[in-house]
């Protein structure tokens, strides 16, 4: 069995849990260490218990609520050396115990307790971005945001998973007709930005296969962005590759402020 929640994903902040019936681990943890502890404890996680921190990279909206939370709770923070360091020297998070430190490698598989955790590199203006999947018994949970486009690299990461949380950053029109300042938007828009809805479309178009069970749609922008667009435009994606109505899957948007359903596989 395993598990996944958003407990918290948009522009604003990002923390998602995957987890077994014993091993739990938070991937990013850009909100309040409150809302993590709470959001945890609504789906009968004990934030004592978390095993690990998988940190993507060291923008704000992904390790504001780092500091705190692992100096209260002593939590391992699996990263590599780069957004190590550049998290450290970002301002956001304060002193972290480096004992806390445990440096992966971008395409070299971890474990944590039965799960095994596969890093890859993203397209991000980042210092080392990464991602995650997570894979137990054959199934398998993949984590991919903050990505500013896709290449054959990425689908082959992601390919074959039973559930995929993926970005679907913003609706270009909106984007650009918005009020977000020019360079803002070239940045989003560019190569190391964010995926946008169509984008995001095509990706999953690619990564389709029988055995998918859940795609969560995430990191929405609160300003370039709504849950209806998001769902409309990936599914019409979906829809013109033949293979949504007929099969299990099922599309799940993440709202801004609210923790997604509990999805266990
Ligand atoms: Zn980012
Ligand atoms: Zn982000």
């Amino acid at each position: 069995m395993m598990k996944l929640c958003s407990i918290a994903s948009s522009s604003s902040g990002n923390c998602i849990y995957v987890g077994t019936d014993r091993t739990h681990i938070l991937v990013d943890t850009g909100i309040s260490c409150k809302r993590v502890k709470s959001g945890l404890e609504s789906i009968d996680v004990d934030p004592g218990s978390i095993d690990a921190v998988l940190i993507t990279h060291e923008h704000s909206d992904h390790i504001r609520g780092l500091g705190v939370l692992s100096r209260r709770y002593n939590i391992p923070i699996y990263t590599t050396e780069l957004t190590w360091r550049a998290a450290l020297s970002s301002g956001t998070v304060g002193e972290i115990d480096k004992n806390l430190f445990r440096k992966i490698t971008p395409d070299k598989d971890f474990a944590i307790n039965e799960l095994v955790i596969h890093p890859f590199r993203t397209p991000h203006d980042a210092a080392d971005p990464v991602c995650y999947t997570f894979t137990k018994n054959k199934k398998k949970i993949s984590v991919a945001t903050d990505l500013g486009c896709y290449n054959s690299y990425i689908a082959e990461k992601l390919k074959r998973s039973n559930v995929l949380f993926i970005e679907a950053n913003h609706d270009i029109e909106m984007l650009k007709n918005g009020s977000y300042p020019f360079y803002l938007k070239k940045r989003i828009l560019s190569d190391t930005g964010h995926l946008s809805n169509e984008v995001s479309g095509r990706l999953l178009s690619e990564l389709l296969h029988d055995n998918l069970q859940y795609v969560i749609l995430g990191h929405l922008s609160k300003e370039n962005n709504r849950p209806d667009v998001a769902d409309q435009t990936v599914r019409s994606y979906l829809e013109l590759s033949g293979c949504i109505s007929d099969s299990n899957l099922k599309l799940i948007v993440s709202e801004k402020e609210s923790i997604s359903p509990l999805i266990i596989i």
